[in-house]
């Protein structure tokens, strides 16, 4: 970033916010340039401090609050403010859900280059929740040491690996705090090294919980800086703790001795206990294994597949794949309504989870596929001649690659139904079949992340007839 000329690093300037910007920080604007500064909301005048003054625009400290909005609220966690993991606790719910649907609605139209009036009459409200809080079903803390060497698990602060201890997520489960407690004191007890990213040194990188809300079952797997689970000291008192908590059905270590950011391992191998959990969305049940996708929040998980399902509008009789499956949660919710349902998936495991699933589901009319979508559906159309009548999409927040795009517009499904967890990606995706001739019909985004700036979307298209 190089300096702009008429802003200092640590000037001190008061200002108004006059927007959110697409993370949830504050935006303020002198004569066109702007502040961008976190925890700041619309409406408010605040002493801030320039903290990174660049060409086009600055970051900047919130000092004081002169005039605090109206939709300021106190934040429920004490960490809020340094942890990484939310960014608007701080804004009433209500006003998170305008921001969140005024953010799809804005990327859709820059992006996407969607008509705002023409928007307006596809648009449904966004889908928030009664009770925006404690709606995880799985956690992942990093482990690592405090100042005097003690060992803690919690969360990164914002855009850093400096762990801030919080066993007590608002977002997740209460059952997390008894879980990470039952571990760091086995740490503490068979002095268990965690983990150092800066040496490569140590062995607990991170704890992994999930859990099936409607089943209470409970997975704990540890990931940690080894081949083998015999690396654990006390392995089998630990073993023997952990499985005694009410609800955890499975204890599992994921060997990562990699040096990068990434959390999970490859693998993984069962210490004790099943190998998956079982959870129930509507009328499906599906078994989880640890290293598999699966939606975060149940609730509205539930409320956005009943969405895709309506716009998918299944008779019985329709051909429908569902790229980026996963374990099959969005395949087998349509499968009950389709003729044929043909999912894709890039994770061996997740296939696993889902032919099971299938199985223990009775849904036979499904079939599933290892590979990437955007080279197993183009092979799949070069060997069959089948016509495809609905085409449904999840992918992950880089969307969809633009060969799967081609493909799928060469298939000229009567429906596509998008799901998105980044609407800017999904404008981008959405341009493209545009282009590719099909009309955006309906859309619906859902809160699945409530604190947080994300915002999860649902997009039906429909072939354009001329
Ligand atoms: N539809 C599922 C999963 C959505 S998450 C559900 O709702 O649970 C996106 C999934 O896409 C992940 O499971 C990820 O492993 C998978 N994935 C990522 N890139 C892929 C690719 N190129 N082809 C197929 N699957 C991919």
């Amino acid at each position: 970033m190089s300096t702009n000329t008429r802003y200092q690093k640590n000037q001190k300037l008061i200002v108004d916010i006059e927007s959110l910007g697409v993370n949830g920080e504050g935006i303020a604007k002198i004569e066109g340039y702007p502040f961008f500064i976190k925890d700041a909301l619309p409406g408010e005048k605040a002493e801030i401090t320039v903290t990174k003054p660049g060409k086009n625009y600055a970051f900047a400290h919130l000092d004081k609050i002169i005039t605090p909005s109206k939709d300021r609220v106190e934040p429920l966690c004490p960490s809020a403010k340094i942890c990484g993991g939310c960014q608007l606790q701080h804004l009433d719910y209500k006003a998170q859900l305008e921001f969140k649907a005024e953010k799809v609605r804005q990327n859709l139209i820059r992006i996407g280059g969607f008509d705002e009036k023409d928007l307006a009459s596809v648009e449904e409200p966004i889908m928030g929740m009664e009770d925006p809080w404690h709606y995880r079903n799985k956690e992942q803390y990093p482990v690592g040491v405090d100042k005097e060497g003690k060992v803690i698990a919690g969360f990164y602060a914002q855009r850093s690996h400096r762990i801030i201890p919080n066993l007590k997520c608002r977002l997740g489960h209460k059952k997390n705090s008894v879980i990470l407690q039952t571990v760091l004191a086995h740490m503490e007890e068979y002095n268990v090294p965690s983990y150092d990213e800066t040496t490569g040194r140590g062995l607990i990188r991170h704890i992994m919980t999930r859990c099936g809300k409607k089943t209470g079952e409970w997975v704990v797997m540890l990931v940690i800086n080894a081949e083998t689970e015999k690396a654990i000291p006390g392995l089998s008192e630990l073993s023997e703790k952990l499985m005694s908590i009410d609800g955890v059905v499975s204890f599992c270590v994921s060997p990562n001795t990699s040096r990068g950011n990434v959390i999970n391992g490859e693998s993984f191998i069962t210490v004790a206990g099943k190998n998956h959990i079982t959870d129930r969305i509507g009328e499906v049940e599906y078994q989880i294994s640890p290293l598999s996708f699966y939606q975060v929040n149940p609730d509205q998980t539930e409320r956005l597949y009943a969405k895709a399902l309506e716009y998918a509008d299944l008779t019985g009789s329709e051909v429908v794949w569902d790229l980026y499956c996963g374990i099959g949660t969005i395949s087998l919710f349509l499968a009950k309504a389709a003729g044929r349902v043909r999912g894709v998936e890039i994770i061996p495991q997740a296939i696993e989870n889902a032919k099971e699933n299938a199985r223990i589901n009775g849904l036979f009319n499904t079939e599933f596929f290892v590979g990437k979508a955007e080279e197993v559906l183009p092979a799949y159309v070069r060997t069959h001649n089948e016509k495809a009548d609905v085409i449904v999409v999840d992918p992950p927040r880089k969307g969809c690659d633009s060969v799967l795009l081609d493909t799928m517009i060469k298939m000229v499904p009567e429906r596509i139904v998008y799901v998105s967890c980044d609407s800017a990606t999904l404008a981008r995706d959405l341009k493209i079949l545009h282009e590719g001739g099909y009309e955006l019909a309906r859309y619906c985004a859902c809160d699945m992340f409530p604190e947080t700036a994300h915002v999860e979307c649902v997009v039906l298209l429909t072939k354009a007839h001329k």
